[in-house]
């Protein structure tokens, strides 16, 4: 959809309200306290009755707009907006754009889109074969205490993010990136297997702390890098992952906060899966919206 359609489409708040609710109901409203699937909407006070068991719900409930009080007209134009530009934007520049004037609602919004879309994510694994690798994106910590009530300092910090690109015949097909405390073995045997199937095989430059991998995926190749000019040839897609990863973020966030470099990751990874899908793009993430309950 261009953003003339799309304006045209969605110009007044009533015609956002009706599209969430024709757009739940086409992908299986289903009653958050028994599961009924009998419901009726009531335009009047803008939610569904339970045929089942009476109760009501919402048109926000059990979807990532649960507890916003934020327009249906803002929620949709910031998901368009998020996903038709290669670019990405900064809550303040969103803000700025629609003229809201407080920027924290706009933040969490934001960010709640973010978690959602590594959601999605996180129900596929990569299979075939598989480039993997770590990349330092430059995050800052702010002072604060810790799980033990150790106090910290504000430190600039680098995240440590394991990066696996699977290959298809024509260049990268599907990327995933995750940030994990440390690079020990214990790390990667818990994260690899949320990021790659058994199935696959996968090549590394020989860490220590990928040995775990034998037990984890069906092949385990190692290439020792010697000479940096070699990289570009043996992990041809999970560098250049990183490195655009890093200039987008950087680009857009400037100083990110660590605690959320996860969130822009997961923004980065799931523009650069999607990249074919054209126009289909926004479809799929009102989907999610819609019917998937993003905190579950
Ligand atoms: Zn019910």
């Amino acid at each position: 959809m261009h953003l003339t359609q799309f304006l045209k489409r969605f110009d007044t708040e009533q015609k956002c309200i009706d599209f969430f609710r024709d757009y739940r109901e086409q992908h299986g409203l289903v009653c958050t306290f028994c599961t009924s699937k009998d419901l009726h909407w009531s335009s009047s006070k803008r939610l569904w009755h339970c045929n089942g068991c009476s109760k009501r719900l919402g048109l926000r409930k059990g979807t990532i707009m649960e507890n916003s009080k934020l327009p249906y007209r803002i929620w949709l134009t910031v998901l368009y907006l998020m996903l038709i530009t290669k670019k990405g934007y900064s809550a303040k520049e969103m803000q700025n754009l629609l003229g809201h004037n407080r920027y924290e609602p706009i933040w969490l919004m934001m960010h709640k889109i973010r978690i959602m879309m590594g959601k999605r994510d996180q129900q596929y694994q990569l299979d075939g074969f598989v480039e993997l690798d770590e990349g330092f994106f430059a995050g800052h910590r702010k002072k604060g205490v810790n799980h033990k009530g150790q106090a910290f300092k504000e430190i600039d910090r680098n995240e440590k993010v394991l990066v696996a690109v699977n290959r298809g015949d024509k260049g990268a097909k599907y990327l995933k990136m995750t940030v994990v405390d440390s690079l020990s073995k214990k790390d990667i045997a818990y994260e690899v297997p949320k990021m790659i199937g058994r199935s696959a095989t996968v090549i590394t430059d020989g860490r220590r702390c990928y040995t775990p991998l034998e037990n984890l995926v069906e092949e385990h190749q190692v290439h020792i890098i010697r000479n940096k000019k070699e990289v570009c040839n043996v992990f041809p897609w999970v560098h250049i992952a990183i490195s655009n990863a890093k200039k987008k973020i950087k680009g857009i966030h400037h100083h990110v906060n660590n605690k959320y470099m996860q969130n822009y990751l997961n923004e980065f990874t799931y523009r650069f899966n999607r990249r074919n899908f054209n126009e289909k793009i926004f479809e799929r993430l009102l989907i999610a919206v819609t019917a998937f309950a993003w905190f579950a």
